[in-house]
């Protein structure tokens, strides 16, 4: 059941600084429920990347790292790596843009499931750089007018964007891999039932969990919240298909 109280890995006093309408605030607060709900809170050593995505630890009450940009699930596999050595088992999962998961840091996550490192991975997908000011990014869509493609996406140019969450399903390492979206309250239940499901492989030792979040950036798009959530339910939902693309318990 979706809680609206504060969760308590929230930090007390919070004011989330994303943008209005933005759907951060939505997906971390997706995340600090689940780390309550699994009880996770005091072995959590999140990972948080360049970005937006990177104020994830200015409202986490956990062991919070930031990665170089594109490193995240590189410096997610050292921490889980450099505790097992010393017998401890922490939780470690990495909080991501779709630019910084798919394109700079593209062979660190890829690799990463390769490997099929015990660790979750979150992606949010708003199809552009929103922090440094809607540049293409590796997910914008054919057509979609960013400030570097004024005249849009076109596939002669720039090529196609990626599909994220079907890519890492490719993986032998990947464990699950699936991509939802935040647009509505049924939406929003089912995202935090996937996430707890790829925090809960990551407990249960299967290897590289991924989930793809299609998320709002009303500020680059240049749309209210309300046109952006038509946006993704409308376009980008046909584009980047929602579901899961990998579950190694129902195969
Ligand atoms: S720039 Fe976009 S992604 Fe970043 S906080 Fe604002 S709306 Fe959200």
């Amino acid at each position: 059941m979706l809680v609206y109280r504060t969760p308590k890995t929230i930090k007390e006093n919070s004011t989330f600084t994303f943008c209005p309408g933005c759907d951060h605030g939505i997906a971390v607060k997706l995340v600090a429920n689940v780390l309550d709900e699994l009880n996770l809170r005091d072995e959590t050593i999140a990972v948080a990347s360049s970005g937006c995505s990177v104020f994830l630890y200015n409202f986490l009450d956990v062991d919070c790292i930031e990665a170089p940009h594109g490193r995240a699930c590189a410096v997610a596999t050292g921490i889980k790596r450099a505790m097992r050595a010393q017998k401890k088992e922490n939780f470690v999962f990495t909080y991501q843009g779709d630019g910084d998961f798919a394109s700079i840091g593209l062979g660190e996550s890829l690799h990463s499931a390769l490997r099929g490192e015990n660790i979750t991975a979150i992606c949010i997908n708003n199809t552009n750089y929103g922090m440094t000011g809607g540049q293409l990014g590796p997910t914008t869509v054919l057509g979609q007018v960013t400030t570097t493609s004024p005249l849009g996406r076109n596939k002669e140019y720039h090529g196609f964007p990626i599909k994220t969450a079907e890519h890492i399903a490719l993986s032998d390492g990947t464990s699950f891999s699936a991509r939802v979206a935040l647009y509505d309250i049924k939406n929003i239940m089912n995202a935090k039932k996937i996430i707890k499901k790829a925090f809960e492989y990551q407990k249960k030792g299967l290897g590289f969990a991924f989930v793809e979040i299609l998320s709002s950036c009303p500020t680059n798009w240049k749309l209210t919240p309300v046109e952006s959530h038509n946006k993704i339910k409308n376009e980008l939902t046909k584009i980047y298909p929602l579901g899961i693309f990998k579950d190694v318990l129902n195969e």
